[in-house]
């Protein structure tokens, strides 16, 4: 099995954790031994979490989408944005707030109280947040029961075989959809398939906004 930030790797992924008899679920109750958190920080793409959040259901798994709210790469309040969050919902998905230091408002209820800071820094990265669920804080983040995919590179190693062999107590898995979906052997080369189709995208809007591209 070769290890490509792919959906048929994510897919042997899924496959593996049910294979290695753990449960998905949702940051909620203190981690149980048997539980596998799908945590998907969406830094860049509402297409790419959609397609992730297709195959997950396909595959019976639930995740936890993070969603930003100030992002300059896509805008919650689009047709787009608002489809995205109720497809997310209604493929059994739960939704927090991937906050940007130190703005995380409460009561907006798109979001579960649930958050996950996008690049943050160590030195509040594991503090609780007033009114939220932190993901990294513990017990949710343990040291060995974590793992992520930064910039297409598992630093502690792909984990499928440790799935599959039930090595892990709990896990949290951190995945970006947008390594997954767009091609690419490097970050870079992905970032550059995520802009060829974010440019078909961009040309569609164009058109819908009745802007002559003649
Ligand atoms: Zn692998
Ligand atoms: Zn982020």
């Amino acid at each position: 099995m070769s290890c490509g930030f792919d959906l048929d790797h994510y897919r042997e992924l899924l496959e593996a954790a049910a294979a290695g008899g753990y449960r998905f679920a949702h940051f909620e109750a203190e981690p149980q031994a048997g539980s596998v958190y799908l945590r998907h920080d969406v830094d860049l793409s509402l297409e790419a979490a959609l397609a992730m959040a297709r195959l997950e259901r396909e595959l019976g798994a639930s995740a936890t989408y993070f969603l930003m709210t100030e992002s300059v790469f896509y805008n919650l309040d689009s047709a787009l944005g608002r489809d995205t969050l109720g497809e997310l919902r209604d493929l059994g998905h739960a939704v927090g707030l991937h906050a940007v230091h130190p703005r995380a408002a409460r009561g907006d209820d798109r979001f579960d109280a649930v958050l996950a800071w996008h690049n943050p820094e160590p030195s509040y990265v594991n503090d609780p947040v007033d009114g939220f669920l932190n993901v990294m804080q513990p017990p949710w983040f343990t040291k060995g029961k974590y793992r992520s995919d930064s910039n297409q590179h598992w630093r502690e190693g792909c984990p499928h075989e440790e799935l599959r062999a039930g090595a892990f107590e709990w896990l949290q898995l951190l995945t970006h959809p947008e390594i997954w979906v767009y091609p690419g052997l490097t970050m870079g080369e992905s970032m550059r398939s995520l802009l060829d189709a974010k440019r078909e995208e961009w040309l569609d809007h164009l058109a819908n906004d009745r802007i002559d591209l003649a």
